[in-house]
C-alpha cells in the first residue's frame, strides 16, 4: 500500500558538526542511528547570548561534549524536552549537571497513558522517572535573553509530547510529532491515534512554515506536510475498515494485508500502528472487539463501518 507521502530520506550532516539553520538556531545530530531514529536524534541549540538546548539526546558523553563546544562558553539556561523517550531525554541529567540549566517539559505525572512495556523496538524506551524543573502546559511561554518559545502540548506519539514554536520566527521544533523521513509511530498505549490526529489539527492554521523535527532534515512547506499526514491516516483507516468488513478479523490479519512488504525490524511497529487505528475505531463504535484489544483479539465491524 502506497503511503501517499513523499518522504525526505536524505539528510546532509556530519556527527559532531554543528549545522546553522538560521540566526541563532544550530543542529547537532547524536550518533544513535536506527530503524526508529533515522540518522540519530536531533539536538537544537537556540539563542545567541544565552542558550536553550532542545532534546539533549540519548545517554552519550561525546554528544554532551559537542553541545558544550557549540555553546563555546555561553550559558545554557534551559534544556527543553519534547517528550520523555530515551533517545531525547537521557542526556538531560548530565547536561544539567554540566551547565546548571533548568529542564522544562510536560510532566509525565500528568498523563495517565503510556508504559515502558510497549516499545515498538522491544526495549524500555520511556523515562517515566523524568521530572522537569519547569512543568509546561499548552500555551506556556519560555524565554531567554534573545529567544522566546511557546509550548504546544501535542500528544499522540507520546502522551507528554510538546512542540516548541520559536516566537516571531515561523519555526516549530516538531519533535517526533511531525517528521519528514517517515510517519510518526503511534503505538498504544504510549501512543493514541485520536490524540495524534487532534494534535495534527492543532498545527493547521498556525503561522510556522518551517519545522525542525526530532529526527531527519528540516521540513519546508510544513502545512502541506501536516495535511498530507492527516490524509494518510484517513486512507489508512479506510483500508483497515475495508479489511475488517471483508473478513480479516484480527489486528495481525489486517496488518498482514495492508503492509505487503515489511522490514522484520518494523513488524511489531506495524502491528501496533494498526492497533492504534483499531483502538480509535472502537472508541467511535465503528469496530467491536470480543475482549481486551490485542494483536489476535477477534474484531468485527459495527454501526457505520458495517453499512458504508
Ligand atoms: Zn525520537
Amino acid at each position: 500500500m502506497s503511503s501517499g507521502i513523499e518522504f525526505k530520506t536524505s539528510m546532509s550532516f556530519r556527527y559532531g558538526e554543528a549545522a546553522g539553520l538560521g540566526p541563532g538556531v544550530v543542529r547537532l545530530v547524536a550518533e544513535n542511528p536506527g530503524p526508529f531514529t533515522f540518522k540519530g536524534t536531533n539536538t537544537y541549540i537556540v539563542g545567541s547570548t544565552e542558550l536553550a538546548v532542545i532534546d539533549p539526546g540519548p545517554d552519550d558523553e561525546k554528544h554532551i561534549g559537542d553541545i558544550l563546544r557549540v555553546a563555546a562558553g555561553r550559558p545554557i539556561t534551559h534544556i527543553l524536552i519534547t517528550h520523555t523517550h530515551r533517545d531525547h531525554v537521557d542526556n538531560a541529567a548530565a547536561l544539567k549537571a554540566a551547565t546548571g540549566a533548568l529542564t522544562a517539559g510536560y510532566s509525565r505525572s500528568n498523563v495517565s497513558r503510556g508504559t515502558i512495556a510497549s516499545s515498538p523496538s522491544g526495549t524500555e524506551f520511556v523515562d517515566i522517572e523524568f521530572a522537569p524543573d519547569i512543568e509546561l502546559a499548552h500555551g506556556d511561554v519560555l524565554s531567554g535573553a534573545d529567544w522566546s518559545m511557546t509550548a504546544l502540548h501535542t500528544p499522540g506519539h507520546a502522551p507528554d509530547h510538546i512542540c516548541y514554536a520559536l516566537d516571531g520566527r515561523e519555526i516549530l521544533f516538531s519533535g517526533d510529532h511531525v517528521m519528514a523521513w517517515n510517519t510518526t509511530v503511534v503505538a498504544p498505549p504510549e501512543g493514541r491515534m485520536a490524540d495524534y490526529l487532534t494534535s495534527l489539527q492543532i498545527l493547521l492554521g498556525r503561522p510556522e512554515r518551517t519545522y525542525l523535527p526530532g529526527h531527519g532534515g528540516r521540513i519546508e512547506d510544513a502545512q502541506r506536510m501536516v495535511k498530507a499526514y492527516l490524509l494518510h491516516r484517513r486512507w489508512r483507516e479506510q483500508a483497515i475498515v475495508a479489511a475488517i468488513r471483508d473478513g480479516r478479523s484480527t489486528v495481525r490479519e489486517v496488518a498482514e494485508l495492508i503492509y505487503d512488504s515489511l522490514d522484520p525490524k518494523l513488524h511489531n511497529a506495524a502491528l501496533l500502528s494498526v492497533m492504534a487505528h483499531v483502538e480509535h475505531l472502537i472508541e467511535r463504535e465503528m469496530v467491536t472487539a470480543a475482549g481486551a484489544l490485542s494483536f489476535d483479539q477477534r474484531l468485527a465491524p459495527s454501526g457505520a463501518a458495517r453499512s458504508t
